[in-house]
C-alpha cells in the first residue's frame, strides 16, 4: 500500500507531466474505479473532457488535479465555462490509490496495462495519464473544492469537499506541530493509534509510525496523555524526517504492485530501522527487534530503546513498599 512519501512522489510526477495539459478524451474501463462519483461514469467523462488540469494538490494520501476552463484558447468557438472566472477552479479530479493503485504517464502507443481502469488522453497528443489498479480499492471522482475552516484563503487553500476533514501531514508546509501535540496529549489513547488517526495528523501509515517511534525512542503503546510536549514534538519531527528521507529515495515500496508515476519502484525499504526487522539487532543498541500484533497488523520496536509502558496498576504493588 502506498504510504505518504510515495503519494508525494506521484504528486510531483503529476505536477511535472500533466499539469497545464488539456484533457481531450476520457475512458472509464471499470465502473468500480469511479464508484465514489455518484453521478456515474458518463458524468465523470463529461466533466473531465475538454478541461485543463491547472494544478495538483495533496492532502494525506489523497491527490487531486484542479480543473480549469474548458475553453481552448486556440478555439474561440468553444463556450466559456462560467465556473472559471480567473479565481481558480471550482472543481477537481480527486484520486486515491487505495491498496494497489498507480497513476502512470504512458505513451499513447503503449499497450493498455492489464488492470487499466481509467484513461485520460490529452489534446497535445502527448503521454496519457493512466489509472491502473489491480485490487480496485482506489478510485477517482470529480469533486467541488471548498475552503476548510481555518484553511488558507484563496484557491491554494482549497481542498475537495470529501477530504476537507483530513488533517495536514508532517511534510505539509502549513502543518501546525504545536496544535497537533496539544491535541495528542488531550486524547486518551495509545500513541501509535493516535499517529494513525487521519483526523489528527494525516499520512502516517504503519511503517512510518514504527520508524518515527523508534527514532523518538517511544513505544507505540505509550498512553498519549502521559506524553511530554517535548516527546510529542520529537515523534512528529521524526515522522517528518523519515518521510523526507523516503521521498529523497523515491518512496518505500512493500507492494510489488506499487510503482510511482513513471513506473519506477521505490527502494526506501533498504534503510528501514525497525519495520519488518524482527529478531535483527537494533541499529542503535544491538538488542533484537521485537514484533507484536497491532490492529490486525504488526508493530516493530526495540525493547531497550523503546521500553513498553508498564501496565497501569489499580492497587498498590504488594511487592514494593
Ligand atoms: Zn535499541
Amino acid at each position: 500500500m502506498p504510504e505518504l512519501p510515495e503519494v508525494e512522489v506521484v504528486r510531483r510526477g503529476l505536477a511535472e507531466h500533466v499539469v497545464g495539459r488539456r484533457v481531450s478524451a476520457v475512458e472509464v474501463l471499470h465502473p468500480r474505479a469511479v464508484r465514489r462519483h455518484l453521478a456515474g461514469p458518463v458524468d465523470v467523462i463529461g466533466r473531465l473532457t475538454g478541461r485543463t488540469l491547472t494544478a495538483v494538490g495533496r492532502r494525506g494520501k489523497y491527490l487531486w488535479l484542479e480543473l480549469g476552463s474548458d475553453t481552448d484558447p486556440a478555439d474561440p468557438t468553444e463556450p466559456r465555462d462560467p465556473a472559471d472566472s480567473g479565481e481558480g477552479s471550482a472543481d477537481a479530479l480527486l484520486a486515491h490509490l487505495g491498496m494497489s493503485g498507480q497513476l502512470l504517464v504512458s505513451d499513447p502507443a503503449a499497450p493498455p496495462q492489464k488492470h487499466l481502469r481509467v484513461l485520460l488522453s490529452f489534446a497535445d497528443g502527448g503521454p496519457q495519464l493512466r489509472f491502473v489498479d489491480q485490487r480496485t480499492f482506489g478510485g477517482m471522482s470529480v469533486e467541488t473544492l471548498v475552503s476548510p475552516a481555518g484553511g488558507t484563503a484563496g484557491a491554494a487553500g482549497r481542498v475537495p469537499e470529501p477530504i476537507a476533514h483530513i488533517a495536514r501531514d508532517p511534510m505539509d508546509p502549513d502543518f501546525d506541530a504545536d496544535a497537533v501535540v496539544s491535541a495528542l496529549r488531550s486524547r486518551h489513547t495509545e500513541l501509535k493509534r493516535a499517529l494513525l488517526d487521519q483526523s489528527l495528523v494525516s499520512g502516517i501509515g504503519n511503517i512510518y509510525a514504527d520508524e518515527a517511534l523508534w527514532r523518538a525512542r517511544l513505544h507505540g503503546r505509550r498512553p498519549t496523555n502521559t506524553l511530554t510536549r517535548k516527546a510529542g514534538h520529537a515523534v512528529l519531527a521524526s515522522a517528518a524526517e523519515v518521510m523526507a528521507e523516503a521521498l529523497d529515495q523515491g518512496g518505500t515500496s512493500f507492494d510489488a504492485l506499487y510503482v510511482n508515476v513513471n513506473g519506477n519502484s521505490g527502494y526506501f525499504e533498504r534503510s528501514l530501522n525497525v519495520y519488518g526487522q524482527e529478531d535483527r539487532p537494533c541499529r542503535r543498541c544491538g538488542t533484537a527487534i521485537r514484533r507484536e500484533p497491532f490492529m490486525n497488523r504488526s508493530s516493530y520496536f526495540c525493547p531497550r530503546c523503546q521500553p513498553p509502558p508498564r501496565p497501569a496498576r489499580t492497587a498498590r504493588d504488594p511487592d514494593r513498599s
